[in-house]
């Protein structure tokens, strides 16, 4: 058997665990509760949980809130909601404000050890003495205070007695630094702002990055992964675990995704929510875990996609054509196939007895012997898709026009004798013949015909509404845009074309949302939200083929 090449982070895991440095590993998959996750969020589930499956080792689901103005429970329910059913489920569940006292006192060591001052410039100043990369920045003025006088004012901070923004808790680390990261950085804010756990327990809040290695050091998280644009903090990660000494744990970078054709921060998508450029979150055009589901993605499509991509530490940009691939992948092995017609064009058989009807065998998935067979009506009165018929046809089309003969799929062969039109000349019904000698599709006497058909039984067929998407923006890298320009402008009109009329076999009629099938010739589709046994909707996840 041929055996894949370990990645980065298994041959690195692979060593730590052959030396001895770890017994097992504990990775932590931490997104910040300010949105609902992204196919590129998935890479990382994938990641990080997968990780600790291969080598019997444990991940922890932890929510990143420490900025109370933009987390909501609404997030972390959606987040868990997703990570479960891609098909994971987190040992250990934290938040990190359940950390805010032990960070709090651990800013307290630092202070006591002379390695954190509290500051009273203005954000504006403090960049201005920040420096530049080229240049070393300039001292705080403040930054020699007493080791009583910060715990005096960063005890008064936390008590609320400062307005917003007048003072903040740095590390006392390098303004000459040529990392910019040991600038003496931010640990703590000011923020008079009720937090979606802790309420107004604090109004001091601490940043991202002395926030997120304690967290790890305090979970004992062995393999800390994080995107590359991370990788400039390592240092101060690693910085405040060395000043604290406390649990070692260790951050590496991976390159994050990105997909053509779409965005994927949770700023942007969340603009595009507000602003009803969507229906939501899960609007089957966003790359949301959510809205791809709605989509009809399958967690086993995401799952392979997330190994097809791998894991590198280069960036680069995968197209949005394999994300499609993978969920036809694995809709081709599991789908129930059915007929259905999205444009529908009245056939009337003359030479089949009025009233008379009958059950043909089809087969559930070719792919599946196991799924076995149906039977699907078949009757006088039936309807086939208006794009398979032409009155004049053109050249190298093969499908129905008058004189021709085709198949209807599980059915017979049909010829066309009479194309009727009403006044204003549009064709609203065929009258054909059949053969009754082909049953099944195919002609004793050798007989061949060019084209097979789906169709559906008039009064047998239930109706439907089906929705077909486009790519949400017309151009692949939305992102990039002009001056006074915003990916906004980038969106595609066209991503959303609804069909009212369609007509799909009575196999449907107690569908339920979230199955899948595949529409023979027309692609896979899915059983919206919004579909009700009065009421069918179905959502087109993928044509049959790539279009290009
Ligand atoms: P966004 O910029 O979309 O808001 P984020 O990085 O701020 O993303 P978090 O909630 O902080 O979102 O991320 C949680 C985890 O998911 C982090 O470990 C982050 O590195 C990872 N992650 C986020 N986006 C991607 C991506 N595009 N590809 C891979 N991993 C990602
Ligand atoms: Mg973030």
């Amino acid at each position: 058997m041929e055996e894949k090449a370990l990645n980065f982070l298994e041959e690195i895991i692979e060593n730590d665990l052959k030396s001895g440095k770890h017994q097992s590993i504990h990775t932590r998959f931490p997104p910040e509760p300010n949105g609902y996750l992204h196919i590129g969020h998935a890479k990382s589930i994938c990641l990080n949980f997968g990780l600790a499956a291969k080598y019997g080792g444990k991940c922890n689901l932890r929510f990143d809130d420490t900025n109370p103005t933009k987390e909501e429970m609404e997030y972390v329910e959606s987040i868990r909601e997703d990570v479960k059913w891609l098909g994971f489920q987190w040992d250990g569940e934290y938040f990190a404000s359940d950390y805010f006292q032990q960070l709090y006192d651990w800013a307290i060591t630092l202070i006591k050890k002379e390695k954190a001052y509290v500051c009273d410039l203005s954000q504006e100043q403090m960049s201005i003495y920040r420096g530049t990369p080229q240049t070393p920045g300039t001292e705080s003025p403040y930054r020699n205070r007493s080791v009583e006088e910060n715990l005096d004012l960063f005890e008064r901070m936390k008590k609320g007695e400062f307005p917003d923004g007048s003072r903040v808790l740095r590390a006392k680390i390098d303004m000459a630094n040529p990392n910019m990261q040991f600038r003496d950085p931010v640990l703590y804010r000011i923020l008079h702002s009720e937090h979606h756990r802790t309420g107004n327990d604090w109004c001091i809040y601490p940043m991202y990055d002395y926030a997120h290695g304690q967290s790890d050091s305090i979970e004992k998280i062995t393999h800390s992964i994080c995107t590359l644009e991370f990788d400039v903090h390592r240092p101060l990660y690693d910085w405040f675990i060395e000043a604290l000494d406390i649990f070692p744990s260790h951050q590496y970078e991976f390159a994050r995704l990105n997909i053509n054709y779409t965005v994927m921060s949770k700023r942007k998508l969340l603009q595009l929510v507000e602003n009803k450029h969507v229906w939501g979150w899960d609007d089957p055009r966003m790359p949301t875990i959510s809205g791809l589901r709605r989509r009809g993605y399958t967690p086993a499509s995401l799952r392979l996609f997330a190994e097809k991509i791998g894991v590198s530490k280069r960036d680069n940009v995968i197209d949005v054509g394999l994300l499609e691939w993978c969920v036809r992948e694995d809709l081709n092995q599991t789908s129930q196939r059915v007929m259905a017609v999205l444009n529908p064009l009245k056939v009337v058989i003359t030479n089949y007895p009025e009233g008379q009807s009958e059950e043909l065998d089809a087969v559930n998935n070719p792919e599946n012997p196991d799924a076995g067979t149906r039977k699907v009506p078949f009757s006088r009165e039936l309807y086939i898709e208006r794009e398979d018929f032409m009155e004049v046809p053109e050249k190298k089309f093969f499908r129905l026009a008058p004189g021709v003969e085709v198949r209807l799929r599980y059915a017979y062969y049909i010829t066309c004798n009479e194309v009727v039109k009403d006044a204003a000349g549009n064709i609203v019904e065929l009258r054909c013949t059949y053969d009754p000698q082909t049953k099944g599709g195919g002609s004793p006497d050798g007989r061949k015909v060019k084209a097979t058909l789906h169709w559906v039984s008039a009064d047998r067929a239930v109706d439907a509404e089906v929705r077909l998407f486009e790519r949400l923006f017309s151009v692949p890298a939305p992102e990039e845009v002009e001056e006074g320009k915003s990916f906004v402008d980038h969106m595609n009109p066209n991503s959303l074309h609804v069909l009212k009329h369609c007509k799909i076999e009575p196999f449907v009629k107690n569908t339920e949302p979230q199955d899948h099938f595949q529409f023979e010739r027309l692609g896979y589709f899915v059983t919206d939200k919004d579909s009700t046994p009065q009421h069918l909707v179905f959502n087109r996840t993928v044509s049959l083929k790539d279009s290009k």
